[in-house]
């Protein structure tokens, strides 16, 4: 929907949130990169200069929180916040984005590996003052991803779509949000965060921004096979009740079966000589009573994802501006 923004909005105080999980490595080169970065918009005049980074140390049990004290005493643009323990990405990532939230005009998230080309903040601040609330950074590229990465990352995404997951192809958590968008978000106050699935619930005016995708500056993946599979399990249950639906349908599908099965033990029953004792019953029985508990359960399941919603007390709307 076209937004009637009467001008450009102003420079924005920009927060960076960066999740940090042991980035000792990566950290000493990219908090310059960003700054640099935040410089040279805050000379053209397209941020503030009050912008700042914000990282977000996910309980590291390297020296991350070590090298951040230091970053802040010597730039006080830097700063952190420590969780108490490792929660995992998305939550560290909240943390950040909560801690800003009333901080800032707008904020971007981006990991500490800079994998995801922090350029393309520039374009996504020029998004934003045209009256974009919601900007997503898209890889246009993987091809410094490993191909076991790509092709598992995108099976995943096509998977979580069959499951009744909608995300944004290709966007990870490299985004813009205005503090309106992020002000929606703390409305969402479920403990089975996905921000990724989240996000584009939230609606308003959304813009895209492609990159291409580079390697690691420094350091490992945090992001092992087990950690992507458990993403993708914890994005599919805590958005969608369709796995449970599944059930269902396949309890009526064998129902179906059940009645052709029916028909064919009853005409081998009756008809066929050498038909043994006993089949017929076992046969009916258990194709009659399995395909009616898989539709009991299936039942049972769609109850229990309406409570799933109801638990979740998500906000039903959100309004984004008032002529009063
Ligand atoms: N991260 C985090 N907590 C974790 C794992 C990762 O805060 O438990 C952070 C990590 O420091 C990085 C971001 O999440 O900034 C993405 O992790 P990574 O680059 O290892 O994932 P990949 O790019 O390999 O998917
Ligand atoms: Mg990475």
């Amino acid at each position: 929907m076209e937004e009637y923004t009467a001008t450009e909005r102003p420079a924005p105080v920009l927060a960076v949130v960066i999740p940090c999980y042991n980035e000792e490595d990566a950290l000493p080169a990219s908090i310059p990169v960003l700054l640099d970065i935040i410089d040279r918009m805050t000379a053209d005049g397209l941020v503030d200069p009050r912008s700042y980074i914000l990282c977000a140390d996910d309980g590291s049990s390297d020296s991350t929180w070590k090298l951040l004290v230091d970053r802040h005493a010597a730039d006080p643009r830097v700063k952190a916040i420590s969780l108490a323990h490792n929660r995992g990405h998305q939550y560290a990532l909240l943390a950040g984005l909560m801690e800003v939230m009333d901080h800032c005009d707008a904020a971007v998230s981006i990991d500490a590996d800079l994998q995801d080309d922090p350029l393309a903040i520039i374009d996504m601040v020029r998004l934003y003052r045209a009256g974009s609330d919601i900007v997503y950074g898209v890889r246009s590229s993987r091809k410094t991803d490993t191909m076991f990465k790509r092709t598992t990352a995108h099976a995943f995404y096509s998977f979580q779509k069959v499951m009744g997951l909608e995300t944004i192809y290709d966007h990870a958590d490299y985004r813009l949000m205005s503090n309106f968008a992020l002000g929606l978000l703390a409305q969402y106050r479920e403990s089975n965060i996905f921000l990724r699935g989240i996000v584009p619930q939230i609606g308003l005016r959304s813009s895209v921004v492609k990159y291409s995708r580079a390697a690691r500056v420094a350091g490992e993946s945090k992001y092992p096979l087990s950690k992507m599979l458990a993403l993708s399990i914890d994005g599919i249950t805590s958005f969608s009740a369709r796995p449970m639906r599944w059930i269902f349908f396949t309890g009526l599908i064998s129902f179906i079966l059940t009645l052709i099965v029916a028909v064919y033990v009853l005409i081998s029953h009756f008809f066929t000589a050498t038909s043994n004792p006993g089949w017929a019953s076992i046969m009916l029985s258990i194709w009659g009573l399995g395909s009616l508990i898989l539709i009991s359960i299936g039942l049972v399941g769609e109850y229990i994802g309406k409570i799933f919603v109801e638990v979740k007390g998500r906000p039903r709307y959100a309004i984004r501006q008032r002529l009063l």
